[in-house]
């Protein structure tokens, strides 16, 4: 497990954190400025805190109380960076030989990889994507501890981000030491994280699981957008900004544009975005767009109608209840005026029709792709790297 508690002064700025993060994927979401790249560097000892303490188990990597430091080269950090930074007259080889701690590691990480066919490429010839492969065989060859990705998709086009998406997805889980990954597209962030972290001027806003930070976040919240933070908000309006995270399955593409996903043994409609049938998916559902009602919502034009039972209701400040229900196991939010709550006698233990629009799904995330079918030999006019990236067998 690593341990961080720092802080450090910038001009303007000051990043004060306390986290821990086990062995998987941790993703750090957060606005441009919010200190997330800083803390990655602190981690890796390529800055130093003005206090605190940074601890990998019972190694300590810093420690100001005891004025404890571990040099950068001795704590064993891979790292990915926004922009890959490879020796470019070199061929990929060279580069990947750089990062080497032992032949074993070195066998394995080509394996998880898929970098062999680049082997003898100069890296000057290489795709954006396929640098970024180079940068992630390079920092697992070295037999990291931690590994820390800052925004490895920066640049990339849609057809190299998802290889490259696909790629982590598959390597990752096999890489058992905590993994932090910066990003700030949710999309990226769900499909290959675990665990959640919500950084905004420095400070933790929330951290735990997607429902936790994921859902919690607030509309509207430009994430590229320094300065905004759920914790500025009015309380009412963070209130009134919970949302539920809805996971479940595409069963079906209608070719009206709608995904069929399925939730326990319900459907949802939702707008069919870049999914493929099978994808596991998670649908992000505002509290203040869900119409409650004691009956199924038919011949409405709110599509999705699931029946739950209530768990418990929030009386809040401004007039307004939250009430919490479970669909088969997934947790909705549905915000409604006290006065609603108790015309309609809501109450904890009670059957409940959640009724909402497919438009109202304003968000939704591929968390686990299907596995692609085996690519028929007609050549791939889309992708250079199709073929490296079949499942590794
Ligand atoms: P993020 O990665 O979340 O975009 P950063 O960690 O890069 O945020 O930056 C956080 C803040 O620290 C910003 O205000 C940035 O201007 C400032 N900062 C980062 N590095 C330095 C530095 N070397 N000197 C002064 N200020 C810095």
């Amino acid at each position: 497990m690593l341990e961080v508690d720092v802080r450090r002064k910038l001009s303007g700025f000051t990043l004060d954190v306390k986290l821990t993060f086990d062995v998987g994927v941790t993703a750090i979401l957060g606005p441009s400025g919010a200190g997330k790249s800083t803390l990655l560097r602190l981690i890796a000892g390529l800055d130093r805190p003005d206090g605190g303490s940074i601890r990998l188990g019972n190694q300590i990597w810093f420690d100001s109380a005891s004025g404890t430091e571990r040099d950068v080269r001795h704590r064993q950090v891979g790292m990915m960076f926004q922009h890959p930074r490879l020796l470019s007259h070199m061929d990929v080889l060279a580069n990947v030989e750089l990062g080497l701690r032992d032949e074993q590691s070195y066998e394995e990480v080509v394996r998880l990889t898929g970098v062999e066919p680049l082997m003898l490429r100069p890296v000057a010839s290489l795709s954006g994507g396929e640098k970024q492969r180079v940068m992630l065989a390079r920092a697992l060859a070295g037999k990291p501890k931690v590994l820390l990705l800052d925004e490895p998709f920066t640049g990339l086009d849609q057809v190299s981000r998802r290889e490259l998406l696909n790629r982590l997805a598959r390597v990752l889980p096999e890489v058992r030491v905590p993994v932090l990954f910066v990003t700030h597209a949710f999309d990226e962030a769900a499909r290959l994280a675990q665990s959640f972290v919500h950084l905004s001027a420095g400070e933790v806003i929330s951290s735990g699981t997607a429902e936790e930070v994921l859902g919690g976040m607030a509309p509207n919240v430009d994430l590229e957008r320094p300065g905004q933070r759920a914790a500025d908000l009015p309380a009412d309006a963070h209130e009134a900004a919970t949302s539920s995270l809805i996971s479940g399955e595409v069963a079906a593409l209608e070719s009206s544009g709608l995904a069929r996903v399925r939730v326990g043994g319900q459907t949802v409609d939702a707008p069919a975005g870049n999914f493929s049938v099978g994808d596991r998916v998670y649908l992000r559902l505002w509290a203040r767009d869900v119409v409650l009602s004691p009956l199924p919502g038919r011949q409405l034009s709110a599509r999705n109608s699931l029946a739950g039972r209530i768990n418990a209701l929030e009386k809040l400040h401004n007039g307004q209840v939250l009430v919490r229900i479970d669909i088969e196991g997934e947790k909705i939010a549905a915000l409604v005026m006290a006065q609603t709550a108790k015309d309609l006698r809501l109450e904890a233990g009670k059957p409940i029709f959640v009724i909402f629009k497919s438009t109202a799904l304003d968000l939704s995330m591929v968390v686990e792709e299907v596995a692609a079918p085996k690519a028929p030999s007609a050549p791939d006019a889309g992708s250079k790297e199709a073929g490296a990236d079949h499942p590794v067998e």
